[in-house]
């Protein structure tokens, strides 16, 4: 048994539209919208997050191979030109400014 997702009419599992009201028993819309609402990120919020955790910004979308690409080049850098590696920080706040936006659609 199908139940009608509009209407809640009970329906065979195999027919594809709602005998009583007619809607669609295939796609679940709302699912649908919640999951894509879910998935929107805050640009504002995602350009100041290195500024505030550093390279753990990229758990906020999650981006794990950024997270540990950045990762990386924020231990050589440290390694290497010692507080200069704070210079990524401009470059991965515009970067999570752009993720967010590609995450919704924006960008
Ligand atoms: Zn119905």
């Amino acid at each position: 048994m199908a139940k009608c997702p509009k209407c809640g009419a009970r329906n065979d599992e195999d027919s594809d539209f709602c005998e009583k009201c007619g809607a669609s028993l295939k796609q679940k819309p709302d699912l649908k919208e919640k999951a894509v609402q879910g998935k929107r990120k805050n640009p504002a919020l995602a350009a100041i997050l290195p500024l505030l955790i550093g390279v753990f910004a990229y758990l906020y979308f999650p981006n794990y191979k950024k997270f540990f690409a950045y990762l990386a080049a924020v231990i050589i850098a440290f390694a290497l030109f010692n507080w200069a590696a704070y210079l990524l920080t401009p470059w991965m706040m515009y970067d999570c400014y752009r993720e967010a936006k590609k995450i919704n659609g924006e960008g």
